[in-house]
């Protein structure tokens, strides 16, 4: 038990306002939620994801997406919050590939033709200050190897607008721990400790371990509530007590303060 050590956290930089579908607050109610719990910066990374909406002639289309499209009107400090805008997006194959990236949209958001084609993923991530790349479906790995799904990790982390993966501890899936935490590390990139995985039973034991390894590797986290309600938005009470029982480093913490995650950010090329 660490004494002494100023643990608060004060940036929440993955969490989901109504735009998630199975979210419930707007963005105002999330930004003031963040004012009154005292933090410095909050982060929206709604689901960007094939659970949002079913393709229609089987395509996704870009116009259910349009929500990440309109970011510039966001205004940047609110309510005296430092706000960023990216989304969770999933990790949709073994190869690490992000959802949309073979989705090709062909039209603008009014109906016109493009005059250049380009991907779904490509125009939601352009206005993304950062995404969290996250397994949510996982069909798709079933029964694959802990070197597959690790490489999926370490593929996932190489996209340019990646940030961090988001709750690795929470999949159930094979993954060598050491690899994906020292290819974060390497990357500037960052391990999610997920208030919610840790509040789940049965994921408690994944998430220590994982912060341990991040500790001992000298890998940096962000600490995020993945809130879907305004209410939960800055409430990291069981990451803060894992962090005080394994004497987690308080510099490893990269939304400890505002200034620490523009730092990282900056640190992972963003
Ligand atoms: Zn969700
Ligand atoms: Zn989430």
């Amino acid at each position: 038990m660490t004494r002494n050590v100023d643990r608060r956290i004060l940036c929440d930089t993955h969490t989901h306002t109504l735009f998630s579908r199975h979210s419930y607050s707007t963005v105002e109610e999330c930004v003031r939620a963040a004012a009154e719990r005292g933090l410095e910066l909050y982060g929206a990374t709604d689901h960007y994801s094939a659970m949002l909406y079913p393709e229609h002639n089987g395509r996704h289309d870009v116009r259910d997406f349009q929500f990440f499209m309109n970011y510039e009107v966001w205004p940047r400090e609110w309510h005296g919050v430092q706000v960023m805008h990216g989304c969770e997006a999933d990790i949709v194959d073994l190869e690490g590939h992000l959802f949309g990236w073979d989705v090709p949209v062909t039209h603008t958001l009014g109906g016109d033709v493009r005059w250049n084609e380009t991907t779904l993923k490509k125009t939601v991530f352009r206005d993304c200050d950062y995404v969290v790349a996250s397994v949510h479906g996982q069909d798709f790995a079933k029964g694959a190897s802990t070197a597959q799904v690790t490489e999926m990790y370490i593929r996932a982390l190489d996209d340019p607008k990646v940030l961090m993966l988001g709750h690795i501890g929470r999949t159930g899936l094979p993954i060598d721990v050491d690899a994906v935490v020292t290819a974060a590390r390497d990357r500037g990139k960052l391990i999610e400790i997920n208030e919610t995985s840790l509040g789940r039973p049965g994921n408690t034991g994944r998430c220590r371990n994982i912060a341990e390894r991040c500790a001992e590797l000298g890998c940096c986290v962000a600490v995020n509530t993945d809130a879907h309600i305004a209410t939960d938005i800055g409430r990291f009470d069981l990451s803060i007590a894992l962090f005080d029982e394994i004497d987690f480093p308080q510099e490893l913490v990269a939304n400890r303060d505002a200034a620490a995650f523009r730092a990282a950010l900056v640190a992972a090329g963003l």
